[in-house]
């Protein structure tokens, strides 16, 4: 939350590129000053890619601006000043805000009046600081680098207008925006990678490609695969599939929706609700025992109706949910036959189909959307087996990345804090010392990159969140892996141990590929819309060079074969020029053509033609299609 103060915590944990990003935003004010002395300023902290200065000026800003004051920041960096802290009363501070001292070059005729408010809003056990450099003095906790020579290179990159604190009731305010770099080189590097970005955003590709849509009428955040998308879902699945199989897990299915009780017993109602979308209210008729007139129940349903409840014929209400996560059902499951510590580990595995009621000003193509097919699956485990059991997952989630060429990729730690215990996360003070020791070990055992977050785990235990970083460097969350002491307790799950006593178990949830619309996505994205054989929409398009009735027909006989051997293959019988038909299969990002002409047809061969490697030479048909459907099996890069 940038508009939000940050606590002293998280300011010490400020990475090194956040401190020199804040303390450009001082350098941007001071900039601003040396040209509009009046400019009035708000808050300024670093955020995701860079920074903001939040500012109250008479003068319209826009890009136009940016050189002007780029030039007066240059001047500020070169000039080295240090970046000096000062520590002040309440009192002090007060007076020098209502001198206008504050986030100022000198003192001015107008009280620094959002200044003045964010003292009245520090807590009263808190220090109160400034920071100057040069003639510019600012309140501020800090921290900042130590010179403002220490600023490398920087860049403003837009502004956009806000309201003070996010609040529509304050006046609105300007907020420039801007990024920061140790190194020039670094700051080149984040802008070519932004414009690189910008050509394989996954939904202008998505669209090129015929891969997914969004309609107004089936809704926002629910897109719809085409053909070309559906396979990639398909080979995704897959692929999870037989690696789950082999990891020892067991398939299972359930249904998309379920009663309220569910979720009241599992914690994710009433707290989760605003994420799920409304219920569905059901009035259940019972039946009732009077049947109409000629009706002859046969045997088994003359039963029934012995069973029938006494208020039979009554109304009741019923409330649905759409579910919004697969856990419940899973647990259900788990619960729905008695487990000895025979069974376990037990490995419940779907690609469950959830829903999940984000904002729609959230929304983002198939990165944020409202319908989620998530690769999932619960471990359910002894407490002895847990090390064995995570670590498995972890392999899991570095032998997809290397699959996939993910390459930089950074697991965080998410642990509790025990001064909410009972509010923010379940009160088991020893359960989650015990999960967050053991998943700790395992984490360093495995020599696996990761850091530690406190006070960000999941409710009932923490959670490991896995980013990744696209070739291009772009970052996503992919997939999350939690341990879960508390929801096996809410649904009473146990297995009877070898002293016959009975035990609850530990869950793990798991979705190293996340789900298919972030996934695909991010794949999309990765690979810039040329995946590779395996994940090809088109794997094969066979090309004729003129119409000739003979070459047709070999054409189509190569088509067969490879749909006999699942090969996704389609065949361009235009009567176009060669030269035409090889660029729209570049432009559809079609794998490999083969170029058949009547020599081709002749000496039983193909002239292959691999998107973004161009022609490879005539080859014999079979060895052509050999080595496709090769490259196809070890789902080669
Ligand atoms: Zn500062
Ligand atoms: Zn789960």
């Amino acid at each position: 939350m940038p508009d939000e103060r940050k606590t002293l915590e998280q300011r010490d944990q400020m990475t090194d590129l956040e401190r020199l990003r804040h303390s450009a935003s001082h350098v941007l004010a001071t900039a601003i000053l040396k040209i509009w002395p009046e400019a009035q300023f708000a808050a300024g902290p670093p955020v995701e890619n860079g920074f903001y200065y939040d500012v109250d000026l008479p003068h319209r800003l826009s890009p136009d601006d940016f050189e002007k004051i780029e030039a007066e920041m240059k001047n500020e960096i070169k000039a080295n000043h240090p970046f000096e802290r000062i520590e002040v009363s309440r009192d002090e501070a007060l007076a020098l805000g209502t001198k206008g001292r504050l986030a100022a070059l000198s003192e001015r005729s107008a009280p620094s009046k959002f200044k003045l408010d964010i003292i009245e809003n520090i807590p009263a056990d808190e220090k109160i600081s400034l920071y100057r450099n040069g003639e510019f003095l600012d309140l501020c906790a800090g921290p900042h680098v130590m010179r403002t020579g220490n600023i490398g290179a920087f860049k403003l990159t837009s502004v956009a207008s806000a309201y003070y604190k996010g609040d529509e009731a304050n006046p609105q305010l300007q907020r420039v925006y801007g990024t920061a770099f140790k190194t020039k080189k670094e700051l080149d590097d984040y802008f070519a990678m932004l414009e690189e970005a910008k050509k394989r955003d996954h939904r202008k590709l998505g669209r090129e490609l015929e891969l997914f849509v969004f309609d107004d009428d089936v809704g926002p955040g629910l897109p719809m695969f085409l053909p070309r998308g559906a396979v990639i879902a398909e080979e995704l699945e897959k692929l999870a599939k037989e690696t789950e199989f082999a990891a020892g897990y067991q398939r299972v299915l359930t249904p998309h929706i379920a009663r309220e009780s569910l979720y009241l017993k599992s914690g994710h109602l009433p707290y989760y609700a605003d994420s799920m979308f409304p219920p569905m209210e059901l009035q259940d008729k019972l039946p009732s025992l009077s049947q109409p007139a000629g009706f002859q129940p046969d045997e088994e349903e003359a039963e029934q109706d012995a069973r029938l409840p006494s208020h039979a014929g009554s109304v009741t209400s019923d409330r649905y949910y759409l579910r919004a996560m697969n856990c419940p059902h899973h647990h259900k499951l788990f619960g729905s036959i008695p487990r000895s510590y025979r069974d376990l580990p037990l490995r419940l595995a779907e690609y469950g189909t959830c829903y999940r009621y984000e904002k729609s000003g959230e929304l983002f193509g198939l990165m944020r959307g409202r319908l989620l097919h998530m690769n999932d699956a619960h471990l359910y485990m002894t407490p002895e087996q847990f090390e064995n059991e995570f670590n498995a997952v972890n392999e899991m989630y570095l032998n997809y990345f290397k699959l996939f060429g993910i390459e930089k990729y950074l697991m965080r730690f998410s642990t509790h804090d025990p001064s909410k215990l009972g509010q923010k996360f379940v009160d088991e003070p020893e359960l989650w010392k015990q999960t967050e020791e053991m998943t700790r070990n395992v984490l360093k055992d495995s020599g696996i990159d990761y850091v530690e977050v406190p006070n960000e785990a999941a409710f009932y235990g923490p959670k490991i969140d896995v980013q990744v970083w696209s070739v291009i460097g772009r970052e996503f969350t992919l997939a999350t892996n939690q341990v879960d002491f508390a929801q096996p307790r809410s649904f009473d799950l146990r297995y009877k141990d070898r002293d016959n006593t009975e035990k609850i178990p530990i869950c793990i949830h798991r979705a190293p590929l996340g789900t298919h619309e972030r996934f695909i996505g991010f794949l999309i994205e990765h690979y810039a819309g040329n995946f590779p054989l395996w994940l090809a929409p088109e794997q094969v398009r066979i090309l004729t060079i003129g119409d000739d009735a003979k070459l047709l027909d070999y054409a189509r006989s190569i088509l067969n074969e490879l749909r006999t051997h699942q090969v996704r293959a389609e065949i361009d019988e235009s009567p176009d020029k060669i030269n035409g038909k090889i660029q729209r299969a570049e432009q559809m990002k079609v794998h490999t053509m083969f170029v058949i002409g009547k020599r081709d047809m002749e000496a039983d061969a193909v002239s292959v033609r691999v998107h973004g490697k161009g022609n490879l030479g005539p080859k014999p048909r079979a060895e052509a299609i050999g080595e496709i459907l090769q490259a196809i099996r070890d789902r080669r890069a």
